[in-house]
């Protein structure tokens, strides 16, 4: 076995030492407190265990070359987390309460955060502790919240290659209804697919296409680029809102690209691949270039089959607004 140093350590495998934590109970969330990271005691009878009661998020906190640290986007991201937790009838965290234990988080382990062009990951995660096994149709009425964070390196380091990308046409990524949902259920039923296809085709990643439609892949979104040009597809409840899709669609205008958001069909993905690009969004990479398309056993080029220059142009402009080389449009950067 090769060492692994934090810089080639892979997305997510170390923590820093700290977290904060909080439970609800009675009705309430209690104050928050820090602590070493470590296990923490639940029940094996507790709801998330037995009925899948949990939700996540993920975003980024940069250190800028002021030595100052930014999280972007963070308001997003914890109202995304609220509507999860709606969703799957979790008690609902507080707002305050969340950006105060990330703001904790960071400010004990600012030591820990990588410069640029790593991050400080921060992964809340909430769950259903009520211990009964009986709760099957019954909301959870106890609940932790963890704020974990984990420093992340270049997701680039080596160049970068352009993805191979299986559609999936039949599998479904989940339940209809829980598209626009951050659970981790979603992604044990993309799991599946999803190693079949790395078997089978050596793909990376599945895009889910239901019907023929373009949805988006495991864990990320899905964009379809070309000279001036941008098209995804348009906000249903059927994938999760991308903050980092957003940004994209939010920034695109000003270098010259024309938006479009709409269901577009797998046999339109190809047509444009021929001379196109495309690409998948998400905060652990920002943009990732796809160099192939595979569709039963054919093998579409996207392109010339490498990453391409709008995939670059656009992943580089949204870079350096979350580095702070670019000035960034109201309220993306919260400073702590
Ligand atoms: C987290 C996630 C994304 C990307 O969302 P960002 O806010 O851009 O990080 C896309 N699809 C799925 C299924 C996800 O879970």
């Amino acid at each position: 076995m090769t060492s692994t140093t934090p810089q080639n350590a892979p997305f997510g495998s170390i923590l820093t030492d700290v977290m904060a934590i909080t439970w609800y109970r009675k009705g309430a969330w209690q104050p928050h407190a820090l602590k070493a990271v470590g296990p923490i005691e639940i029940h094996p009878a507790a709801h998330a265990l037995h009925y899948g009661s949990e939700c996540f998020e993920g975003f980024k906190a940069y250190k800028w070359a002021d030595g100052s640290v930014n999280v972007f986007r963070m308001d997003r991201h914890i109202a995304r987390l609220r509507q999860s937790a709606r969703s799957l009838v979790l008690p609902e965290p507080d707002a305050v309460q969340v950006e105060e234990m990330v703001r904790e988080v960071i400010d004990r382990c600012r030591a820990a955060v990588p410069d640029a062009p790593g991050a400080l990951y921060l992964r809340p995660l909430l769950f259903g502790t009520m211990p009964n096994i009986g709760a099957a149709s019954t909301p959870t009425d106890e609940a932790c919240l963890v704020v974990l964070a984990s420093p992340v390196w270049d997701y680039f380091a080596g160049g970068g290659k352009a993805l191979r990308i299986y559609i999936e046409e039949e599998a479904t990524r989940c339940a209809s209804h829980l598209g626009v949902v951050k659970t981790g259920g979603n992604y044990a039923a993309a799991l599946g697919p999803t190693l079949a296809a790395r078997r089978g085709h050596q793909a990376d990643q599945v895009l889910f296409c239901p019907r023929g439609e373009v949805q988006e892949t495991g864990a990320a979104n899905f964009f379809a680029i070309r000279d001036g040009h941008l098209l995804t597809r348009g906000l249903d409840s059927s994938f999760l809102h991308g903050v980092t899709r957003d940004s994209l669609l939010a920034i695109a205008p000003a270098l010259g690209y024309r938006v479009e958001e709409r269901i577009f069909t797998v046999d339109e993905l190809l047509a444009w691949a021929k001379t196109g690009e495309a690409a998948l969004s998400g905060t652990a990479a920002v943009l990732s270039g796809v160099g192939t398309l595979i569709r039963g056993s054919a093998e579409h080029r996207v392109g010339s089959g490498a990453i391409g220059a709008n995939t670059q142009r656009l992943r580089a402009a949204l870079v350096a607004i979350q580095q702070g080389a670019a000035a960034a449009p109201e309220g993306w950067l919260t400073r702590v």
